[in-house]
């Protein structure tokens, strides 16, 4: 049976393909690097011994997207994985609109849709997983990356009680700050972050995948952040407001 990673090239996507290649997924990988994700299919295939196919695409491009859903179409993939994503260190005015237009295209018109295109297969089977990467962003209000995060965790959440009588499991991951190339692409300064707050991407896949496997609609790895989440749902919202601002403006 088939598992399709987006954002396979790099990060927490790249965890994820070793992760389901290891429980004995073949793999299809998304992303738009294809020298790395070819490196990354040769990899999986001589160590788990298993198929990979390659899908180049740049998801903030609709036509492309479209690609990815008719493969979804073609049936057989029963672990979608949506988890492509970038950040813009720029206050909103600030920002360039067309990038981020491709963000949202990225981080919401993409998940919608290779969703859509991944339930009829799963329904007609009655079985599937569906994990979509979410954020701690999502909690805050820390610009349009939290928005479309929030957005990300909501429709999952709708999913999975929506999905669950067709025998899927949606589930949304919430990962904190998490060692990958996201923050160097997005030219952010992490310096200041203290240790604690850091997570590997071993231990957040591994996280996801245990929940999305018992019917756990939300995904929170680490301690420390089940902790900042049930802060984050009691303080006033004034003050999660401006703590957003403040996350935003130390990263600068
Ligand atoms: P990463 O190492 O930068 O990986 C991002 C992945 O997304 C890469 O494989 C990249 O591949 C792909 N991607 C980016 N833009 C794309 C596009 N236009 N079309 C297709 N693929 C695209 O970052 P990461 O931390 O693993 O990020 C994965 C997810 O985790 C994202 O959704 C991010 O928002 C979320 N997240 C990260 C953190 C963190 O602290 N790292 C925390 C919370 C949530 P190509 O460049 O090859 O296209």
């Amino acid at each position: 049976m088939w598992a399709l990673v987006t954002g396979a090239s790099s990060g927490i996507g790249s965890e994820f393909t070793e992760q389901l290649a290891r429980d004995g997924y073949d793999i299809i990988l998304v992303a738009r690097d294809e020298a790395r994700l070819n490196e990354r299919a040769e990899y999986l295939s001589n160590s788990f011994n298993v198929s990979c196919e390659v899908l180049v695409a740049d998801l903030s491009d609709r036509s492309q997207i479209r690609t990815i859903e008719e493969r979804l179409a073609r049936g057989g993939v029963e672990f979608l994985v949506n988890n492509a994503g970038f950040g813009i260190n720029k206050r909103f005015a600030n920002s360039d609109i067309e990038r981020e237009s491709e963000n949202l295209e990225v981080l919401v018109s993409a998940v919608m849709r290779l969703t859509h295109a991944a339930l009829p297969f799963m329904r007609e089977v009655r079985k599937g997983y569906i994990i979509n990467v979410s954020s701690v962003a999502g909690w805050i209000a820390g610009g349009t990356y939290s928005a479309s995060k929030s957005w990300v965790t909501v429709f999952s959440e709708y999913l999975s009680v929506d999905c669950a009588t067709d025998g899927i499991s949606v589930t949304a991951l919430a990962p904190g700050f998490t060692h990958t190339e996201f923050h160097q692409r997005g030219k952010m300064n992490m310096s200041g972050l203290p240790k604690w707050l850091w997570l590997e991407s071993t231990d957040v896949v591994a996280h996801a995948i245990k929940a999305v496997r018992s019917g756990t609609a939300l995904s929170i790895p680490g301690r420390q952040y089940r902790l900042l989440y049930l802060l984050m749902r009691h303080l006033p919202r004034g003050l999660v407001r401006r703590a957003g601002i403040g996350v935003r403006q130390r990263q600068r």
